[in-house]
C-alpha cells in the first residue's frame, strides 16, 4: 500500500481508504458482525483513513464502526466524520447543531477525537453560512481537543474554490469527479496544490456505476450515463478484467490525489482492491474503455441548491 501526505495536516494516509457508508447499508442490508469484519479486514489491509457520517444509515454507519473500532489501537487509523447532513433533505449547518453534532459523533464512534471533520455536502446549504457560521464553530471544537483537522465535502466543483478562497480550511472531499467516466476535478487540482490542501477523492467506482452490478436504483445519473458505463462493464467483462479493477486503478494512478475512498462491506471485495492496488493498470483496455465512455465524459447531475451548481 502506498501511503501519501494529505496535504498540509501532515497526515500520511493510505491511496487506498475506507469509506463506511456502506456500513450503515446504504447499497445493501448489512449486518452488524459483517460491518465490523469489514472495518478489521480494512485496517489489516493496510487502509489506515476511514471516512463515515451520521447520515450514512441515518447513524448506523457511525455506531457500527464505533463498535468495530473498540478493538483496534487508536493510532492505527484516522477518522474522518462529517457535520451538517442528517437524512436525504434534512441538512443543518448553524454553530450549535453542528457543535452538537460533533459530540454525538464522539460518542456513536467511542473515541476521543476524530482526526478529520468535515461539513457534509454544503451545496445543499449556504455557502456563505459555512464561512461565516459553520466553519468558525468547528474551529471552536478544535480548540477544545475534539477535531484536529476541518475539511468541506460535495458534488459540485465550485464550492471548493469558493470556500478556500474566503476561509481556511484543511482537506477537501470531492466524490464522483475523479473516476473513469468522469476526470473534471483534474481542473481543480492546481488550485487545491497550490493552497496545500488535502485532496480526497471518493467513489471511484462512481457509486456503483462502474461495477458489474451496475448502480442502485436511487443514484441520481440519468439514463445516458448509466448506460455508458453499463456497456462499458460488458466490455470489460469480454475482455476478462473486472471494470471495477480498471476503475480502482485508474483512480488510484494520480499521485496528485491523496487518498481514494472506496466503500464495500464485504471483506472479499476489499482484499480485492487492495491487491489491485499493486498490479499495472491495462493501458489498451483503458484506452478503449474511455472511447466508449467518451460520450458521456465529465458530465454529471445537479445536486444541492441550483446556486451551487
Ligand atoms: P464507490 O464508487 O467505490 O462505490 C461503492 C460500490 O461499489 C458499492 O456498491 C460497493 O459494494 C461496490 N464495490 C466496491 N468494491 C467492489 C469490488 N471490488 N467489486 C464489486 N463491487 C465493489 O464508492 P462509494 O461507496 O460511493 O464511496 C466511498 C466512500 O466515499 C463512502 O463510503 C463515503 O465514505 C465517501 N463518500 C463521501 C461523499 C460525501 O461526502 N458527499 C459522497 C460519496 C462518497
Amino acid at each position: 500500500m502506498q501511503y501519501r501526505l494529505l496535504g498540509k495536516t501532515g497526515l500520511k494516509v493510505s491511496a487506498l481508504s475506507f469509506g463506511g457508508s456502506s456500513l450503515g447499508s446504504v447499497f445493501h442490508e448489512v449486518t452488524e458482525a459483517e460491518g465490523i469484519h469489514t472495518v478489521h479486514t480494512a485496517i489489516d489491509l493496510g487502509l489506515n483513513f476511514i471516512d463515515v457520517s451520521p447520515y450514512y444509515g441515518l447513524t448506523k454507519a457511525e455506531t457500527v464502526l464505533g463498535k468495530a473500532l473498540r478493538e483496534v489501537p487508536r493510532d492505527n487509523y484516522y477518522l474522518a466524520t462529517k457535520v451538517g447532513r442528517y437524512g436525504d433533505a434534512e441538512f443543518d449547518f448553524s454553530a450549535g447543531r453542528v457543535r452538537a453534532s460533533v459530540d454525538e459523533s464522539l460518542a456513536r464512534l467511542q473515541v476521543d477525537h476524530i482526526d478529520l471533520i468535515q461539513c457534509h455536502d454544503i451545496e445543499f446549504g449556504s455557502l456563505d453560512q459555512v464561512i461565516q457560521e459553520t466553519l468558525p464553530a468547528l474551529r471552536e471544537v478544535r480548540q477544545q481537543g475534539k477535531v484536529r483537522f476541518i475539511g468541506i465535502t460535495g458534488l459540485p466543483l465550485r464550492i471548493f474554490q469558493y470556500i478556500a478562497e474566503r476561509a481556511e480550511v484543511d482537506a477537501i472531499l470531492s466524490y464522483c469527479r475523479y473516476s473513469l467516466n468522469d476526470t473534471s476535478l483534474e481542473t481543480l487540482l492546481p488550485f487545491l496544490q497550490q493552497e496545500n490542501l488535502g485532496i480526497i477523492s471518493a467513489s471511484p467506482l462512481s457509486m456503483g456505476l462502474l461495477t458489474e452490478r451496475g448502480a442502485p436504483a436511487w443514484h441520481p445519473a440519468p439514463t445516458d450515463i448509466r448506460t455508458a458505463c453499463a456497456m462499458a462493464a460488458i466490455y470489460c467483462r469480454a475482455r476478462g478484467i473486472a471494470i471495477e479493477q480498471l476503475a480502482l486503478q485508474f483512480a488510484l494512478a494520480n499521485p496528485a490525489i491523496h487518498t481514494t475512498l472506496v466503500g464495500s462491506a464485504n471483506p472479499e471485495n476489499l482484499k480485492k482492491n487492495a491487491a489491485w492496488t499493486e498490479t499495472p493498470l491495462d493501458m489498451d483496455l483503458l484506452t478503449e474503455v474511455r472511447a466508449i465512455l467518451k460520450p458521456v465524459l465529465n458530465k454529471t447531475w445537479p445536486s444541492g441548491r441550483p446556486e451551487n451548481n
